[in-house]
């Protein structure tokens, strides 16, 4: 038992984030300390797997994001369903729930985001879910399982966690009803065409989606169980259960009281440097630079996590890495329909091109703007949706063949001869910290 503790490195999440920057410290440094806090109790796992956890039962084992050996094998302490509950910046401190003190040189917060509560009247009943954690689906599981008879679920928001909950329970046998407050399910990473696609395979799944209504009340039985949804304009719905899945906000309850400069995230520059001496931030807690809108943004995407928590790593560890910049890019598959979509896929009115086809169920679209990719919806058939995403990220002018982009038969070699020899001689990703280590 320690009341106070040293550390060299403290990272604050155990997730995507948090083991990029432990691996790239690592790569470093062999021999400072490293700790790692999370309030979950489990290794780091793949949280969009949860869905397999809740519709098939995945083992934990089989949702590691590292093999089970990765803390020892890396010498790293971990303190695991315990919460950082104070961070003094001056003092170079970290207060643990439990009391103790962990004391840091660098610090990286790697909090992620907590789920969106909307403002809605019995949501503290019995019955009510989020669907962020492995212990959210543990719950939602226990619930299913002791619940007996067909369970009726309200999924409120058909945003990407509203969707993947939906699939999973669709799969337990659960009558789902979605409702979205916006005109159209995915509407955040989708144009109309694509999230109608998506639409019609929900709907064949059987799965209700009311949109342009929201929930405005849960009701209760006398057991504080759920008992039905009110929506906005009077309709009832009878459910057993409800899912929040409006969407996710930076978990930024450890520096609210601080000075540290935060908008909708912690804000850090491009060495994901926060305000606060030696103190980094990454992942979805942190507003980072996007490459289309050309300012610091949330990408709450597990990639973008990952590639922060390395950069952060590496420059916590004595080296010197810049992060390339981002964006939201979605590669997905939620009732049999393959989507990716990255960037900004509905443009202004005013100067952008768009290039799109539609077969069938089949649906490729780019979006232009002086020559440049800045967006990309691929539905349906994905194939060739990875040589689009490359030359979007790597800034390649495409005005030569921008036509050819959504094309049935695009590939490679529709590209000019320079540019695809060029591709295919990029083996590596060209960022790497200054000492080598790849990002
Ligand atoms: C259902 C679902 C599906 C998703 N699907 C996809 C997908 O298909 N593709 C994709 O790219 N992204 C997906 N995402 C998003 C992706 O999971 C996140 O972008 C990624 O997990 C962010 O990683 P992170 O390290 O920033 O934080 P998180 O993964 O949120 O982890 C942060 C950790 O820090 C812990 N923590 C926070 N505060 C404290 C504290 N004070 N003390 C101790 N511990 C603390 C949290 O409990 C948590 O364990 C999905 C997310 C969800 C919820």
């Amino acid at each position: 038992m320690y009341k106070m503790k040293k550390t060299k490195y403290l990272i604050i999440g155990n997730s995507a984030g948090g083991i990029g920057a432990a691996e790239a410290i690592r790569e470093l440094d062999n021999k400072g300390a490293i700790i790692i806090v999370s309030d979950e109790p489990y290794p780091a796992y793949s949280r969009p797997l949860i869905a397999d956890y809740l519709s098939s039962h995945r083992p934990l084992e089989k949702m590691l994001f590292r093999p089970a050996g990765f803390y020892e094998d890396n010498d790293i302490d971990t303190v695991f369903g315990d919460k950082v509950t104070g961070i003094d910046f001056a003092g170079y401190t970290a207060t643990l729930a439990d009391g103790k003190t962990l004391q840091w040189q660098k610090l990286l917060l790697a909090t992620g985001g907590v789920p969106i509560v909307p403002n809605v009247e019995g949501l503290e009943l019995k019955g009510v879910f989020s669907f962020i954690t492995l212990d959210d689906a543990k719950a939602i599981d226990d619930f299913i399982t002791d619940y007996r008879m067909p369970v009726k679920a309200v999924i409120i928001g058909g945003g990407l966690i509203g969707i993947s909950a939906s699939e999973a329970l669709v799969r337990r046998g659960v009558r789902v009803t979605i409702v979205e407050m916006k005109d159209r399910v995915l509407n955040t990473i989708l144009d109309e065409e694509a999230s109608s696609i998506e639409a019609e395979a929900v709907t064949n799944a059987g799965v209700d989606i009311i949109t342009g209504h929201t929930v405005s009340r849960v009701n209760g039985s006398r057991l504080d169980e759920v008992k039905s949804t009110v929506l906005d304009d009077g309709r009832t719905l009878d459910c057993q259960m409800v899912v929040i899945a409006i969407g996710v906000r930076p978990r930024l309850e450890l520096v609210i009281e601080s000075d540290i400069k935060k908008n909708l995230g912690i804000i850090v520059d491009r060495h994901m440097a926060t305000s606060q001496p030696d103190a980094y931030a990454c992942g979805d807690v942190a507003e980072v630079y996007e490459y289309i809108y050309r300012e610091n943004r949330l990408i709450p995407i597990w990639p973008n996590a990952y590639l922060g928590g390395r950069v952060a790593g590496c420059n916590m560890a004595g080296g010197s890495a810049e992060y390339p910049g981002g964006t939201a890019m979605n590669s997905v598959k939620y009732f049999g329909v393959d989507t990716v979509s990255a960037g900004m896929v509905v443009p202004p009115d005013v100067g952008y091109e768009v290039f799109k086809t539609r077969h069938d169920d089949i649906y490729k679209k780019v979006v232009l703007k002086d020559g440049l990719i800045v967006g990309m919806i691929f539905s349906g058939d994905i194939e060739k949706s990875g040589i689009v995403y490359n030359l979007m990220r790597d800034r390649v002018n495409v005005s030569g063949f921008k036509e050819a982009l959504v094309s049935d038969d695009f590939g490679l070699v529709s590209l000019p001869e320079e540019i695809w020899r060029s591709r295919l001689a990029v083996t590596t990703p060209s960022e790497t910290c200054s000492s080598g280590v790849q990002l």
